[in-house]
């Protein structure tokens, strides 16, 4: 048999665990086939119907959540605690879709000087899906969930590093009664994506994950007259002002940074700080790097689990060789851990300049970036001194300066005295080149319908 692109790696061994096969053009027209005409029924099934298959949903996932967290674990490295908070949010995003589509999809009286008018809301039919395996179960939940519920079919391409997951997505959802047809995972590699979103029977894309990935699909969806969101990546700030609580601060950006061992779209992946107390942050956070355990993700000490892949190992080590190699200071770690697995040590850099490597690209590993600013301007300056535009984080005490900040970031999220996070009513997404589009929320659920008005006259 020819090797298959689609398979588990375990990370923390380099073993091929399981490999499945890519699926054939004729495969693939079949399931588009099986879309369309699911979508037939879908369309007009009741939101009452819909949402019981889909609170279902959520009940497997809570059911079966240490297992799921455990492929996660041998797919992606991800720590079990990390990957059990992760099916916990899947129910719950799964559930405040069953229970809010109705109203959030209800018809919508507009306020005319003539006549009535009203907007309705329709599914649009079979939508592809493109995401990345950083968040294996969340990110085909956050996708697929409000528009399922809103009466699209989906066809879901996911990362060619992550199979078992994608097949343990659909069968939960088959598992609950989702009709054949509605939710269907196609196994084929990137390179075979893009070209898909020209196929008329896929009527909208939606893609998280890099750039270019981004951008050759939506070239083809543009060229094609369909909707397309974009979930890119990220540069996101960690801005801490002259008066937030120091430690609070080092605390949440240092371990921020480690979660799902820095391969977060919005991570706090620059660390940005007054040089009034740079050396104390810096300080700080190098003591709670000593402490870190990096290790086995099924072992429940251990705060460093390995990177996706020796790829991905090896691309974060280059560009931090690269950035020291340029000027910038390594503070702390910056190696990979010797042995099998793709373990690196968590690092820290300093003294990082407009020029370097590290200034400009989005670094997807635990390495924590802090630079130090004069004042509350330069701070501003630099945040959005980026291509990307996804989240921020402001550290003050004073929250209606903070405010005040926050609207200066130009990114799609900013909080305030926490890490950029989610949750199902919060609206997530970027601006610039971090993507278009949101997802989650009220706003999730409107990407993919027409918006159809319906006009009566006087
Ligand atoms: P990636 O290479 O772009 O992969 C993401 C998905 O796109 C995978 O399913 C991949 O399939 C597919 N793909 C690859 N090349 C493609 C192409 N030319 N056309 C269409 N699809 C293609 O991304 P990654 O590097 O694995 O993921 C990390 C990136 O995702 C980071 O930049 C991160 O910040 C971003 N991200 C963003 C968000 C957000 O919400 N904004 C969330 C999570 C991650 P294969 O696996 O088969 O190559």
């Amino acid at each position: 048999m020819k090797t298959s692109s689609i398979k588990t790696v375990n990370p923390a061994t380099g073993k091929i665990e399981k490999e499945f096969q890519e699926m054939s053009e004729e495969q693939i027209n079949q399931i588009l086939d099986k879309a369309v005409y699911a979508f037939q029924q879908w369309k007009i099934t009741s939101f009452e119907d819909r949402a019981e298959i889909i609170h279902t949903t959520a009940s497997l996932m809570r059911e079966k959540k240490e297992d799921l967290a455990k492929l996660c674990a041998k797919e992606m490295g991800k720590i079990l605690e990390e990957g059990i908070a992760e099916v916990e949010l899947c129910a719950n995003i799964l559930d405040y879709y069953a229970d809010k589509s109705k109203e959030f999809l209800a018809d919508k009286p507009i306020d005319t000087p003539q006549g009535k008018a009203f907007i309705c809301y329709e599914p649009i039919g079979v939508i592809l899906s493109v995401q990345p395996w950083n968040f294996p179960f969340y990110q085909l939940v956050r996708s697929s969930a409000p528009n399922i519920m809103a009466g699209n079919t989906m066809v879901m391409k996911h990362a060619s590093n992550v199979p078992q997951c994608a097949e343990m997505m659909e069968k939960l959802f088959l598992d609950a009664g989702l009709p054949k047809g509605v939710y269907t995972n196609l196994f084929i590699p990137g390179s075979k994506v893009s070209n898909l979103a020209a196929d008329n029977r896929i009527k909208g894309v939606a893609l998280t994950g890099s750039e270019p990935a981004g951008a050759s699909l939506a070239s083809v969806a543009g060229k094609n007259i369909k909707k397309s969101t974009l979930e890119l990546g990220g540069s996101d700030p960690f801005i801490v002002l002259e008066d937030a609580d120091i430690d609070s601060a080092v605390e949440v950006a240092a371990y921020g940074r480690l979660w799902n061992a820095g391969q977060v779209c919005v991570s706090p992946k620059r660390i940005i700080v007054m040089e009034s107390f740079a050396d104390q942050f810096i300080q700080k956070s190098k003591e709670i790097y000593e402490r870190v355990t990096v290790g086995d993700p099924l072992d429940p000490n251990t705060n460093l689990a390995p990177l996706s892949s020796q790829k991905a190992l090896e691309e974060v080590i280059s560009q931090v060789e690269k950035t020291v190699s340029q000027g910038a200071k390594l503070v702390f770690g910056g190696k990979k851990i010797k042995g099998e697995g793709a373990y690196m040590e968590p690092t820290i850099l300093i003294g990082i300049k407009k020029g370097m490597l590290a200034y400009t690209d989005e670094i997807f590993g635990p390495v924590l970036c802090i630079y130090a600013v004069k004042n509350e301007a330069e701070a501003i300056e630099l945040a959005n001194d980026t291509e990307f535009g996804l989240g921020a984080t402001i550290f003050s005490k004073d929250i209606n300066h903070a405010v005040e900040v926050a609207r200066k970031i130009d990114t799609g999220m900013v909080f305030i005295n926490e890490l950029t996070g989610t949750s199902p009513e919060l609206p997530f997404g970027g601006t610039k080149q971090s993507g278009y589009g949101k997802e989650l929320s009220e706003l999730g659920i409107y990407e993919f319908v027409n918006e159809k008005l319906i006009r009566i006259a006087k």
